[in-house]
């Protein structure tokens, strides 16, 4: 994308993309959201569905079997997806999570064996960052990598790991330096197959249930020399900079949860009476649907406006706000979605209480968005240090 395109316009080609992405998500992933979220089952039928619309890992360059689809194609492919199923939409949203590393720092060869297989919808990719005693002070993690030879040799405890499990590889960031702080951490290709690999029991969650989230466990793992990401001691900011282009994921993931439950309150104001009128009569009613609305919108203008600088990032460009915006809209599309899920299950009254009627569930699914890929204080930090420095 060239440098005068407007920064702000999704194009033909993006709004007919969301069109195919909506059809797919309402025929082929909605019909399940609910059982999905009953059943803390990883949602198969939607992997299955989004493998065969080639809509798994769009982002995955042509180069490497993928279909090359631009930052913007990716948010709106997230969004769309979230729209019905926020468990779903962490199957593109983690794909691309697992892959930036090896996009930005890995070798050639590392990008040919392990990309491929997950544009062919074959594998899917984590990214293992996050251990029990380091969340937000990742850079304090355990996890140690000895060098052996031809090999490295990994033990730890990684935490709180997106479709763990169920995905084939995982970059994992672990200590190759001790004492050497941000820059003794290495990031490295675990697949799952790896012996002395295996993983905790799923985490029992508020949302977002049918996306396990699990511990990677690493016991004595012995990879080839040639799985580690990039130079030595490389890692963490390797690390960093997948969220600077993964954080505006979840803010399209933000947005499609945030949306999902608007349009749904929509319908719903539009039937339910109450002193013999349409509840939509109400301007009580009508001024929360509009705030609800003008929130999406900011959020999703800034979002846009972040995965374009992102994708110009990826080419090579030189974007000195990535960082800031791409924590902005995280930060502001996942706060819009707690805002607005919250205010739909007030919209729908006690119904909106149940399991009988979605917002309940999105409301849930909303509540993440402002925990992982750095919670939104981290993000409002991370803000704070780019202006003042
Ligand atoms: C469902 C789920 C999926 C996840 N998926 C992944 C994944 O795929 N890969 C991965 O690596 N990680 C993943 N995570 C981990 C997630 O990124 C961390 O939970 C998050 O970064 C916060 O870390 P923590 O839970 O240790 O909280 P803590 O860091 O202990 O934070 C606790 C509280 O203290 C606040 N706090 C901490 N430091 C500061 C500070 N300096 N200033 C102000 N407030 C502060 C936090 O904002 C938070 O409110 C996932 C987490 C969940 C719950």
């Amino acid at each position: 994308m060239s440098s005068d395109f407007p920064a702000y316009a999704p194009s033909e080609e993006h709004e007919l993309l969301r069109q195919t992405v909506r059809e797919l998500a309402e025929a082929k992933i909605a019909p399940h959201a609910a059982e999905v979220d009953e059943t803390g089952e990883f949602p198969q039928n939607a992997l299955d569905a989004l493998v065969a619309g080639d809509l798994h890992a769009v982002h995955v360059p042509e180069s490497y079997g993928g279909a090359g689809a631009d930052a913007l194609a990716t948010v709106i492919v997230i969004e769309e997806v979230a729209r019905v199923c926020a468990s779903s939409s962490l199957i593109p949203a983690v794909n691309k999570l697992g892959t930036v590393p090896v996009l930005l720092s890995g070798s050639e060869e590392l990008k040919k064996k392990y990309l491929a297989p997950v544009a062919r919808g074959e594998a899917m990719f984590s990214y293992a960052l996050s251990e029990p005693e380091a969340g937000s002070d990742a850079a304090s993690m355990k996890t140690r990598a000895v060098r052996d030879g031809d090999h490295w040799v990994l033990n730890g405890v990684k935490m709180w790991i997106t479709n763990a499990g169920v995905s084939e590889y995982y970059t994992v960031m672990a200590v190759t330096e001790p004492g050497a702080g941000a820059r003794g951490i290495s990031a490295f290709v675990v697949e799952k197959s790896d012996p002395g690999v295996s993983f905790g029991p799923k985490e029992r969650k508020l949302g977002i249930k049918g996306s396990p989230t699990r511990q990677v466990i690493l016991e004595d793992v012995r990879i080839p020399a040639d799985r580690i990401i990039g130079a030595e001691g490389t890692g963490f900011k390797t690390a960093l900079a997948t969220l600077d282009h993964t954080r505006i994921t979840i803010a399209a993931q933000a947005l499609g949860i945030a949306q999902g439950a608007l349009d749904h309150a929509v319908g719903y104001v539009k039937e339910r009476r109450q002193f013999g009128k349409s509840i939509a009569d109400f301007q009580g009613v009508q001024f929360m649907i509009a705030d609800m609305a003008m929130k999406i919108e900011a959020a999703r203008q800034l979002t846009y406006h972040a995965a374009i600088k992102s994708e110009r990032a990826m080419n090579g460009e030189k974007v000195p706000d990535l960082t800031f915006v791409s924590s902005a809209c995280k930060c502001l599309a996942s706060d819009a979605a707690m805002e607005v899920t919250t205010d739909a299950v007030q919209l729908l009254g006690g119904y909106g209480y149940t399991r009988d009627f979605p917002v309940e569930r999105m409301m849930r699914d909303a509540k993440i968005t402002q925990i992982y890929e750095g919670t939104n204080q981290i993000q409002r930090m991370v803000m704070a240090r780019q202006l003042l420095k």
